[in-house]
């Protein structure tokens, strides 16, 4: 039913890059016979999920939204796959992004524009906008993301449908095409607060093959999803985010929820964290940084495409080329800004200064957290902005990141579900608990979604 559905819409929302119907219905076919055998499978054993094509897949080609990876085929999956697949889920294909994560809208993939299904003349969200627009298009019931500055949130939030960015560590990396390495964190989205429960739950926990991955066992986060009270909880209002830049519409939806939550028993103050307001720029810097780090070992030697090689090439000649026709303005102005960030005699005054700011943002959330056991923002300032809108004013779509990156910077975990309509556009309620906390953001979250 999901393929002919992608059949049927597809075509007007751009979310897929790769749909293979005889490898999905394979692998369908596959859990069916699993299941004959009598393997015990999990509880969304033949559910069709839809992977953001950063996740490498082993039966179908990975580009991380970029022509230096066209036609790439990787020879393992990452955990996340690998995991999902154990447990029986069936992959309908991978979903458009930004190239390489880098973006708020899915402008920047090397291939096309997706659409957002509320009005396909405006975007879904980015970087993970393909995942976004398949599950509010209905094309899939589940789909994945990474969330690295906001790329979970923020598409579920201007498509109107529920995404969650674990605890960093949370969720293993491997096999993710890195971005910026102390940032990655691969997310659920879904259409209710239990299902994306469900889909962390699939994937989550400890991963050898992940440096970073964090030791403690993941909260139990499906049975907070069910228990979606707030009784006697106390959650703080971020008072930075509010005021001048939110849309009217998205004010209002947003002070909707926070009465909602008085009114099924939460204890609601006004918190001040007031570094918050410098997370973007100290992020801006940071994550092209590790990018420009990242993005080197795409040589033109080692995967995908190589421009030039006709013998008459240096490979450092060969290399050039092809990263020039291979990477899209937006990864190159990030290379650039991280390898200046990082040169000797600019270090110290911007990453250095950077990774200071980033430290006055865990103290925030810490001093936070002694007062209260969540905090909410909207999610984005605005509802979802007409596609080419932002496309050649790079800081006016970094600005879609700015209530989200806060939790990237420091680990935390946070959910973005829907809290209703602005001029007819879905609004996002943000929920952020403390590292590890991610129990709590379904718990609240389930409360209040609608
Ligand atoms: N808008 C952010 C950026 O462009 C999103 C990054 C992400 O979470 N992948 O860097």
């Amino acid at each position: 039913a999901h393929l002919d559905r992608i059949a049927e819409v597809d075509g007007r929302v751009n979310a897929f890059l790769h749909v293979d119907r005889e490898t999905t219905l394979a692998q369908a076919r596959r859990v069916d016979e699993r299941r004959a055998a009598g393997e015990e499978l999990g509880p969304l054993a033949g559910v069709p999920v839809a992977h953001k094509d950063v996740f490498t897949t082993a039966d179908m080609p990975t580009t991380a939204g970029s022509k230096i990876l066209e036609g790439w085929r990787p020879p393992y999956d990452a955990t996340v796959t690998a995991r999902l697949r154990a447990a029986g889920l069936v992959i309908l294909g991978k979903t458009n992004m930004d190239e390489f994560a880098m973006g708020s809208s899915t402008e920047n993939s090397a291939y096309f524009t997706s659409h957002n299904p509320w009005d396909l003349e405006r975007v879904p969200g980015g970087s993970s906008g393909g995942s976004s627009a398949a599950v509010a298009a209905y094309e899939a019931p589940l789909s994945t993301g990474t969330d690295t500055g906001g790329s979970i949130r923020q598409p579920a939030s201007v498509t109107g449908i529920v995404g969650m960015k674990p605890t960093y560590g949370g969720s293993s990396r491997y096999g993710v095409i890195a971005f910026a390495s102390s940032l990655d964190t691969p997310g659920p989205f879904a259409r209710t607060v239990l299902d994306a429960a469900l889909l962390h739950e699939a994937f989550s926990g400890h991963d050898p093959m992940d440096s970073t991955s964090v030791a403690e066992a993941v909260p139990p986060v499906v049975d907070a999803a069910r228990r979606a009270d707030v009784n006697g909880l106390r959650i703080g209002v971020v008072k930075e985010f509010a005021g001048e830049g939110y849309q009217p519409g998205v004010s209002a939806r947003f002070d909707e929820a926070v009465e909602v939550l008085e009114s099924l028993g939460a204890k609601v103050v006004e918190v001040s964290c007031p570094n918050f307001t410098y997370a973007l720029p100290a992020y801006y810097l940071i994550a092209p940084s590790e990018c420009s780090s990242n993005l080197a070992r795409f040589d033109a030697m080692r995967y995908g495409l190589r421009v030039g090689d006709d013998g008459s090439r240096s490979a450092e000649e060969v290399m050039a080329l092809t990263r020039a026709e291979g990477f899209g303005p937006e990864v190159k102005r990030r290379i650039m800004l991280g390898t200046y960030a990082l040169s000797s005699g600019y270090y110290d005054a911007y990453y250095g200064k950077a990774q200071q700011v980033r430290t006055l943002i865990k103290r925030d959330f810490e001093s936070a957290f002694e007062q209260v056991d969540v905090l909410v923002s909207p999610t984005t300032p605005t509802t979802a902005f007409p596609i080419g809108e932002r496309a050649d004013d790079p800081v006016a779509m970094y600005l879609a990141d700015l209530c989200t990156i806060p939790a990237n910077l420091t680990g935390n975990a946070a959910i973005s579900v829907p809290c209703g309509l602005a001029d007819g556009l879905p609004v996002g309620l943000q929920i952020m608990a403390p590292v590890l906390g991610d129990d709590r953001v379904y718990r609240v979250g389930a409360a209040v979604e609608r």
